[in-house]
């Protein structure tokens, strides 16, 4: 026969999965001998079967019976006496914690005959019919579903009519009346009586509980979490103990370390004379828990030995609810208690410390999120906001500033030291210098790797991108959204880790590195087996790249040096060139700056490895917008001004694509154009000789070829880049060794990958391009329009340029590396597009074996922690 139900004693041992968190949760305790009232659990397997069909299933009522006649025995009360009445809570208790979005009733076996031996017995009639009062409407509510405000509406108008702030003021005959009146609303809602019979009661209430496992705010919940559907509820019914029986009963919570802070402190709060629900609506503000020693103190250290226990036994912070009724105490739950990033790190390390858990095992309990939480300030959890309107989380953290409409102004009021926002439609290249200078940024349009996007991950600040709903009037100097409209110099924070803006300022956390975690950090490296690199453009996020922990940069976007401000009219005058001869002048300009940042970057990467790209973006990017280009044509002072300006137009014109994305970019440029990579190649060599000069181990550096799909397009470059190499150490009578190997980023050479190897020293997944060419799905075009309603209407799940679709892009993956790896065994392979810094991309980057991934600098913490979480649960499987 089927075991559907188990007392508390008995239970100790079955999974979580059949008992679900509470009822395992007191059936542990039970067994350590903690006081837990006596109680039994209907298993997760019984809701399901019951939810399929429509009835309880065959056996189970007679063992609830039995388990009830348990009870009685182990209380010495009875269920439906009126003399000694036992009265139990139905609460339902997930496999994993869905606080607050289920049902529970309290107070059943309450009827008119045991309500008067409740009174006689507790010698409180007051107790008794508030007792009876609750139960009524909790059981009309959550059993036959009688819409709460048929009840509070009534109450309400009884604490106007007897001039009641308070529901503990209402006497005994005040809730007598109520009681009358409650049942007749009970009687005209559902058409029947109260039901008197307790085990009828108690039949209602477990069915009632077990369909709350669909009710909608739980299958919200559920898909919000991505918890599946398909688990089930258990149901705990268990005596009711009182924490508002008077002055020697209380409730509360109780955490063994500070939730916040990590602190190893009991924390927490109470109530004297209160039921838990007095707890959770806010009606009376609870004390700290450490007032418990003033008033209960044999209680406190009870307590305070009981939570030490449960934390040694569980090897976890736990959250405890006790209820302490006319001096007695007792626990009514345990659960892992949720704690903030901060705390997190801490108790793992503190728990290693104190020998609880070993260091895989402090890993495991930190979530990567959580280290990237700590790495930028954030908006106070506790704060109240004003939203007025949300974008897309571009880049994380959170910043406050007055708004500013241009980078210029944005720079004049940044260098005096006025902490400000900037506000754009989009940015450019145009505007870096505003950006350095801005706290944060919002723009209108663009998606995640828009320019401002990009520009602002780099350098660590937040922003917010293709706020779509927002409209900019520069001229006027305001934006609206939906709600409100901000003028230039008002206040603003915007929130880069969920797109949301904010009007005002708002309390922040700042963010820090703590030696804790840098400990963990350490101990996540010698686990891992991918090693984690950066992407990294200048020498100050190499050096940031470092101080997080980088083993290497993995892509160095080298086109970024051309977007400077004090470079950009060389790189446009190299554009409009007719030919190789006329290129030759702004080429030589642009190569002293590029090989000035590359002796930054190794410089401060000292003997770590270096990849450096060569340019890859269609030229035109690097042109003002057309619109912009004739306003300059109409304004032209002079005739040479003039001539310039129509150029810059005529080339535009000329190089305009319909689709750039696909267009003349990568290593497509480098054929048409060999004298640019000519000039990268000179940069970074000269750069390597002459820091080689100045450190003991020589630099280690990597050239790659982007956007290749052909053997004979690597062939090209790779030619070029080894011809001018060696001019170079010809001339100088010096050497030095580097690799040249390609990205992956097209289908096609994942496809062909065995060939491709044949010439490629090593290879980088570029998933941001190999997403957008797999998907035919552009990611600017896509992510402010349609992918967030594909993700409502659940077509997709998770943005595939945020998390590797691994069933499509990530097929091509694995192909590329089998067959990279045939052709040459020991092909160093990594991935440098965005999914390298996403926790779930990287464990299918370790189980695909990869060498290593490569993320923005502010993402290496995270990527550490989850490289190792690969490892540790690869092992585990
Ligand atoms: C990529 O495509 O993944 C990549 C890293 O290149 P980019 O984002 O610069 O196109
Ligand atoms: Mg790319």
């Amino acid at each position: 026969m089927t075991t559907w139900v188990y007392s508390f004693k008995e239970a100790a041992g079955k999974s979580k999965q059949l008992l679900g968190g509470k009822g395992a949760g007191l059936s542990e305790m039970t067994k350590i001998g903690l006081p837990v009232p006596p109680g039994f659990v209907i298993t997760t397997k019984t809701c399901l079967t019951y939810l399929e069909k429509k009835d309880f299933p065959q056996g189970m009522w007679p063992q609830v019976l039995a388990n009830l006649a348990k009870i009685e025995k182990a209380t010495g009360k009875g269920f439906g006496n009126p003399k000694n009445p036992l009265l139990v809570s139905v609460r339902s208790g997930a496999v994993i914690s869905m606080p607050g979005m289920m049902d529970t009733v309290l107070n059943l076996g309450l009827n008119q005959e045991t309500l008067k031996g409740l009174a006689k017995k507790t010698n409180n009639e007051r107790f008794a019919f508030d007792a009876y009062r609750r139960f009524i409407q909790m059981f009309a509510n959550i059993v036959m579903g009688v819409p709460l405000e048929k009840f509070e509406t009534f109450l309400e108008s009884e604490r106007r009519r007897l001039k009641i702030k308070d529901d503990t003021q209402f006497s005994a005959e005040n809730l007598q009346k109520i009681i009358t009146s409650y049942l007749s609303i009970y009687q005209e809602e559902t058409g029947k009586n109260f039901p008197q019979d307790p085990k009828k009661q108690l039949k209602a209430a477990i069915k009632a509980v077990f369909d709350s496992w669909n009710n909608k705010r739980a299958i919200d919940y559920r898909n919000f979490n991505k918890i599946p559907h398909e688990l089930g509820t258990a149901v705990s019914v268990q005596t009711m103990v009182f924490g508002n029986m008077g002055q020697s009963s209380g409730t509360g919570v109780a955490f063994t370390r500070n939730p916040a802070t990590g602190e190893k402190k009991l924390y927490g709060e109470f109530l004297v004379n209160a039921q838990g629900e007095d707890v959770v609506a806010g009606i009376r503000t609870p004390k700290p828990i450490e007032e418990l020693k003033k008033v209960w103190p044999k209680i406190f250290t009870n307590i305070n030995q009981i939570a030490q226990n449960l934390e040694k036994h569980y090897r976890d912070t736990q959250d405890l609810e006790f209820t302490i009724e006319e001096g007695k105490l007792w626990l009514l739950q345990t659960r892992t208690g949720k704690r903030t990033a901060q705390a997190a790190v801490n108790i793992a390390y503190d728990m290693v410390k104190e020998k609880l858990i070993d260091q895989k095992e402090a890993i495991l309990r930190i979530e990567p999120e959580q280290i990237s939480r700590l790495l930028h300030t954030q908006i106070d959890p506790k704060a109240k906001l004003n939203i007025i309107a949300k974008g897309l989380a571009a880049s994380p953290g959170a910043a406050t500033g007055q708004v500013v409409f241009t980078a210029d102004e944005a720079e004049e009021k940044g260098k005096a030291g006025k902490k400000v926002i900037l506000v754009r439609p989009e940015t450019s290249p145009d505007d870096v210098h505003g950006v350095l200078q801005s706290r944060g940024v919002l723009t209108a349009r663009g998606g995640m790797t828009s320019h401002a996007a990009v520009v602002a991950r780099g350098l660590g600040k937040p922003c917010v991108s293709g706020c779509e709903e927002i409209t900019i009037d520069t001229k006027k100097g305001i934006f609206k959204t939906n709600k409100k409209t901000i003028k230039q110099g008002e206040t603003i924070t915007i929130n880069g880790s969920t797109g949301e803006i904010i009007a005002g300022a708002v309390p922040m956390i700042e963010a820090k590195i703590t030696s804790k975690m840098k400990s963990i950090l350490a101990w996540a490296d010698k686990i891992a087996k991918l090693s984690v690199w950066a992407n990294a453009d200048y020498p100050r996020d190499a050096k940031k790249a470092v101080s997080f922990g980088a083993r290497g940069i993995g892509l160095c976007r080298t086109e970024h040096m051309f977007m400077e401000q004090e470079r950009l009219p060389f790189v446009q005058e190299m554009i409009l060139a007719k030919n190789e001869k006329e290129r030759k002048a702004p080429l030589k300009k642009i190569g002293q700056f590029q090989k000035n940042d590359f002796m930054g970057i190794f410089k401060a990467m000292k003997e770590k490895p270096v990849i450096i790209r060569l340019i890859d973006p269609p030229l035109h990017e690097f042109l003002p917008q057309k619109e912009e280009i004739k306003k300059k044509i109409n304004q032209a002072k002079n005739k040479k001004d003039k001539d310039r300006w129509q150029k810059m137009l005529t080339t535009l014109e000329k190089m305009a694509e319909s689709n750039p994305m696909l267009g003349l970019r990568g290593c497509r440029l480098g054929i048409l154009m060999p004298d640019i990579v000519r000039m990268q190649t000179r940069a970074i060599i000269e750069a390597a000789l002459a820091i080689n000069k100045k450190q003991k181990k020589p630099v280690k550096f990597k050239i790659m070829v982007p956007l290749v799909n052909n053997l004979e397009e690597l062939k090209f470059v790779k030619k070029e880049v080894l011809l001018e190499a060696k001019k170079i150490f010809n001339r100088k009578g010096e050497k030095l060794h580097f690799e040249i190997g390609t990205m992956i980023e097209l289908p096609r050479a994942a496809l062909v990958a065995d060939k491709i190897a044949k010439e490629a020293q090593f290879f980088s997944f570029g998933t941001n391009d190999l997403t957008q060419t797999t998907l035919g799905i552009s990611r600017d075009d896509a992510e402010g329009k349609f992918l967030a309603y594909y993700q409502d209407l659940g077509i997709i799940k998770t943005s595939p340029f945020q998390t590797l679709d691994q069933e499509g892009v990530g097929q091509l993956i694995n192909l590329a590396v089998k067959r990279g790896r045939k052709a040459k065994k020991d092909l160093s392979i990594g991935i440098c597009g965005e999914h390298g810094g996403d926790p779930d991309s990287i464990a299918f980057c370790h189980l695909a074996g990869l060498n290593y991934v490569s993320c923005s600098p502010y993402r290496v913490p995270v990527a550490r922690i989850a490289a190792a979480h690969a490892a540790i649960n690869e092992k585990e499987a």
